[in-house]
């Protein structure tokens, strides 16, 4: 008692006044209340969107409560504007917070929501634990921890503060006083009774049954400045906050018998814990963690960079999350992904292996399921941030680009060329004159033949015609120059021929668009009017 009234004096409430403070939620049966609570670094990684999206469905489907917690006790880690850039890039994946901290402030009754604002808080419980007997005052120096160290080094024991190593563990009264008397910096310790010959066993409702053996370290509580470690807070806050599931990261599992050895001795309810396992990649032929220095795709900042449409990444994540996902998604390709029923126990207790090749493929699919005003509107937000010369382009006739846009969408089979935004340059530039670039015909064929074949077409091309009109004058000319207007034919006896219709396209399809491979040629010419003559008269002339 006197020991708390020397170190906390200041503390006049009690766990009872915070206990009615911050009263029980009052939410239906099996209602999850969940957060998020990173610390703002300025680093927003593909992982927070994983535990923020897992957080996020298990609140929201079961009708609950997710809420943002700012975990700001580390203030030399802090980036300015870090809490605004999470918020937002959190929110551009549509997963938006009930409660918690705003760019504007506090949005609830369980705040405040940001940790260094809850210091005063912290002491209440940090006095109830020194009453308790359960945490106690340590005055060692970085000097003596250090020497610790060494002296555990060598003897090839534990590190740590414990057993005989906890030096200010059973200290008497007197020397507590006559320490603080000089003025000497302290941090509060927990007393733990646990002993490593001990384990217990634990269910994580991802990690699954798990054997725990018992902390035997006297962690600090709160640092010299009184802001606590991240494991009182968690403890302190997730309780009044009314958590009932911590959704993290499992690098936190090693804490977790800290963790539960805390709760117990506050007092509190010990919430479920939802450790989520590490992206992992593929690298040659084994698997490693996503690395923040090696891989660019671990920052979240990479994917709107890159181009990739919100929509996509959500479902790459939920396919990463949830292996049923895919079929339901095939099932239901235009419903809600909410309506999807998530489960965290699909998620893989090992952690997700993430395929660059397979977010491409689930974005094209994305993409493809647009109709050509969103393509517009999406691909033109993209260029007017990351390539504007380009946006000026898609702008200056919003109807003949979303009609570029329109080729092959809708139908059962629509096209699939667009993984990113960044696809829709080497895509459809070539209608722009300024974008138009010829890859040239190659040298299989003379440049006489080629020549030949585009007078032919253009003399007979009437942009009237349909694409069948237009397609048997593509035939004729093959005929007329000699090569296989029929594929089967060419195909049953290639050396007959010098080449077939498909390089006669070919030849028109380069003069047109510089490229061997475009959307629907006879489609890109009816858009390009009187442009694609004088493209291919321009070729005629070069040849
Ligand atoms: N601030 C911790 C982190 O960013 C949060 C862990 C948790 O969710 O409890 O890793």
């Amino acid at each position: 008692m006197e020991l708390a009234a020397l170190l906390f004096p200041h503390v006049s409430e009690t766990p009872d006044s915070l206990e009615a403070r911050y009263p029980l939620r009052q939410l239906p049966e099996g209602a999850v209340v969940t957060r998020m609570a990173p610390s703002p670094t300025g680093f927003v990684h593909l992982g927070n969107l994983v535990q923020g999206l897992v957080a996020e469905r298990m609140a929201h489907q079961s009708g609950g409560v997710l809420f943002l917690r700012v975990e700001d006790t580390d203030a030399k880690r802090e980036v300015p504007g870090a809490v605004e850039v999470l918020i937002d890039s959190l929110k551009h994946y549509s997963i938006c917070f009930d409660e918690g901290a705003t760019k504007e402030g506090d949005n609830g009754i369980y705040g405040p929501y940001r940790q260094r604002q809850r210091a005063e808080l912290y002491h209440v419980y940090a006095k109830k634990l020194v009453e308790q007997g359960m945490a106690y005052p340590c005055f060692c120096t970085e000097e003596e921890l250090t020497a610790m160290r060494a002296d555990q080094e060598e003897k090839k024991v534990n590190f740590g503060y414990y057993g005989s190593y906890a030096l200010w563990r059973d200290r008497p009264i007197e020397d507590v006083k006559a320490a603080l008397a000089e003025g000497k910096p302290w941090v509060l310790r927990f007393r733990s009774t646990g002993s490593i010959e001990n384990q217990f066993k634990y269910n994580d409702l991802v990690k699954g049954a798990l054997t725990i053996t018992e902390n035997d370290i006297d962690h600090v509580l709160l640092k010299a400045d009184g802001i606590p470690t991240y494991h009182f807070a968690h403890a302190v806050d997730d309780h009044l906050m009314r958590t009932t599931h911590v959704v993290r990261g499992d690098e936190w599992l090693p804490s977790l018998p800290f963790h539960l050895q805390l709760f117990r001795a506050l007092d509190f309810k010990i919430p479920k814990y939802v450790h989520i396992g590490p992206l992992m990649k593929m690298d040659g032929t084994s698997k490693r963690k996503l690395s923040k220095r090696k891989d660019p795709e671990l920052a979240l900042t990479y994917y709107k960079a890159a181009g990739f449409p919100v929509c996509a990444v959500y479902e790459y994540i939920m396919t990463l999350l949830n292996s049923n996902y895919e079929d339901w998604r095939k099932a239901n390709p235009t419903a809600d992904s909410d309506s999807f029923k998530f489960s965290y126990k699909k998620l893989n207790p090992a952690g997700a292996l993430f395929d660059y090749a397979k977010l491409c493929d689930v974005s094209k699919n994305e993409i493809a399921k647009m109709d050509a005003q969103t393509v517009y509107a999406l691909a033109l937000e993209f260029a007017e941030e990351f390539d504007p010369d380009f946006a000026l382009c898609l702008k200056r006739d919003p109807d003949f680009t979303k009609s570029i846009l329109a080729i092959g969408r809708g139908g059962k089979k629509p096209r699939k060329d667009l993984a990113t935004w960044q696809d829709v340059k080497p895509y459809m530039g070539f209608f722009y004159d300024e974008y138009f670039v010829s890859e040239g015909f190659g040298d299989r064929y003379e440049p006489a033949v080629i020549k030949a074949a585009l007078e032919a077409f253009l003399e007979g091309y009437d942009p009237a015609d349909d694409a069948n009109v237009w397609f048997d004058k593509v035939k004729a000319v093959t005929a007329k120059i000699g090569f296989a207007a029929d594929m089967k034919e060419y195909k049953a006896n290639p050396d007959a021929f010098p080449g077939s219709v498909a390089d006669v396209s070919t030849f028109i399809r380069v003069a047109v668009t510089g490229k061997t491979n475009s959307p629907d040629l006879y489609t890109v010419m009816q858009i390009l009017g009187s442009k694609a003559v004088e493209r291919i008269s321009k070729t005629i002339e070069s040849l």
